[in-house]
């Protein structure tokens, strides 16, 4: 029979890549501890509602890319495809937001109908920040430094930090009205895509991914332009708070962010060691979606990273170091034993190990039941630095063999006979001393 293959774009993740992932959990989950930062967990599936309300019906997630589909009570049900109206549909339905700021972080795979490649799939995984019922510049200046100092701290090399204000609703529209205008007259010179979405969606055009129409757009009205005194005041301020904790940025007039909520500022962090998908997080102030999903006017700003894009830097990052594939997955100890009872004993001086008070060990028991040489071949390949070796002898004299398999002297060359009883009472440091 022929083996079934996953879905196109959804992607499996072998135990060569989870150690990145792992680091790259732990790292975020320290960073959101130190700044105060709390979990908070939603479902996968939402009512298409949701999406269609909070992101905008005009926006390419909401009108090509989603999951969607009716469940068995015939509820129109979509497969998120971004965190942050879930993050704040459930504020608003515990009434979080009722009960003062919420600084609050997610993590979990997300789900969009894009053309697969590298860096893009149809599951991705992001991680988010969203502080609800922040208004102060400093809160912009806040979650931009947690993702800045985030990444840094993962050692991705080439950052660098782009910054825009979208200014207020009142300032997009009227700049909406000349960018149209602009966007009108230079209509035949645009990508088909883009000359649709002046109707539709004219400052998602700024965004466009086509060549010729980004070099026509050096020429098109900017936002910067557009800005009331208040707005430009405010971008001022995070600017200059940025400036205070010397963080770079750069500031992209053309920078707008893919989804309808957002408003003055907006931000993306780029990394240059990535190809055509070079953003690795992206967000801003989005003031008005808590109001337009049924809660009280709060405003908020936040954030989300593309963790497959972080994966791609981290992997090409030790590739270049030349470092081993598998950081930190080899066991400590190698079980290897012979016949009925040395078996038996090692199953129990294996759990005893894993499982000691303080000081547990990382341990592999072979389970294949071959001859010893076999076993030692797969004790060497798994890593550790040791293998326990027990047959029946030992387990009759109530002894173990400890056989060093790294290091100086090389395999084999000084075992050492103890008791289990010794052996047990061996630290790890002491084991690796
Ligand atoms: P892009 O312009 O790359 O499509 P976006 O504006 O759609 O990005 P956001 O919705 O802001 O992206 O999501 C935040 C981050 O999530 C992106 O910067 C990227 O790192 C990651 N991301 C978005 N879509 C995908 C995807 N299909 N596959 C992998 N990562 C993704
Ligand atoms: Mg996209």
């Amino acid at each position: 029979m022929k083996p079934l293959q996953s879905l196109r774009g959804m992607v499996d993740l072998l135990p060569g890549q989870t150690p990145f992932w792992q680091r790259i959990e732990a790292t975020a989950r320290d960073h959101f501890r130190r700044a105060a930062v709390e979990e908070i967990r939603t479902p996968l599936l939402e009512l298409t509602e949701l999406f269609a309300r909070g992101i905008g019906e005009a926006t390419d997630v909401v009108g090509k890319e989603m999951y969607s589909f009716e469940d068995r009570g015939d509820r129109h049900c979509t497969l998120r495809p971004e965190g942050t109206a879930s993050v704040v549909r459930a504020a608003i339905q515990h009434g979080l937001v009722a009960q003062g700021p919420q600084r609050l972080w997610y993590g979990g795979p997300m789900f969009r109908y894009e053309r697969p490649q590298a860096g893009r799939q149809r599951q991705f995984h992001q991680i988010g920040l969203e502080f609800l019922g922040h208004a102060d510049p400093r809160s912009d200046v806040e979650a931009i430094a947690i993702a800045w100092d985030l990444l840094v701290d993962l050692g991705v090399d080439g950052l660098s930090l782009e910054l825009n204000s979208l200014g207020s609703s009142d300032d997009r529209l009227r700049y909406r009205a000349d960018l149209v205008a602009w966007l009108e007259a230079h209509r035949e010179r645009l990508d088909p895509d883009s000359q649709q979405r002046i109707t539709t969606n004219p400052l998602r055009v700024l965004d466009s991914k086509n060549p010729e129409t980004q070099d026509l757009l050096a020429g098109a009205p900017t936002l910067a332009e557009a800005l009331s005194g208040e707005s430009h005041e405010r971008f001022l301020r995070v600017r200059q708070g940025l400036e205070a904790l010397a963080i770079p940025f750069t500031l992209n007039p053309r920078l707008v962010r893919g989804l309808d909520y957002y408003g003055h500022t907006a931000f993306e962090i780029t990394s240059s060691q990535l190809g055509a998908q070079a953003t690795v997080c992206g967000g801003g102030r989005y003031d008005g979606l808590v109001e337009q999903l049924g809660g009280p006017p709060t405003p908020a700003v936040g954030w989300a990273l593309g963790m497959e894009r972080l994966v791609l830097l981290l992997n090409q990052a030790q590739q270049a170091q030349g470092a081993e594939q598998r950081p930190g997955a080899a066991p400590d100890l190698y079980v290897v034993s012979r016949g009925v009872q040395g078996e038996a004993h090692a199953m129990v001086l294996a759990r005893r190990c894993r499982h000691r008070p303080g000081d547990p060990l990382a341990v592999q028991v072979d389970l294949s039941g071959a001859g010893v040489d076999k076993q030692l071949k797969r004790a060497r390949r798994s890593g550790a630095r040791w293998a326990l070796l027990l047959g029946d002898e030992e387990a009759a004299n109530g002894t173990v063999r400890l056989m060093p398999l790294h290091g100086e002297g090389g395999a084999g060359s000084a075992d050492r006979l103890l008791s289990q009883a010794e052996f047990l009472a061996l630290s790890l440091d002491q084991l690796n001393a």
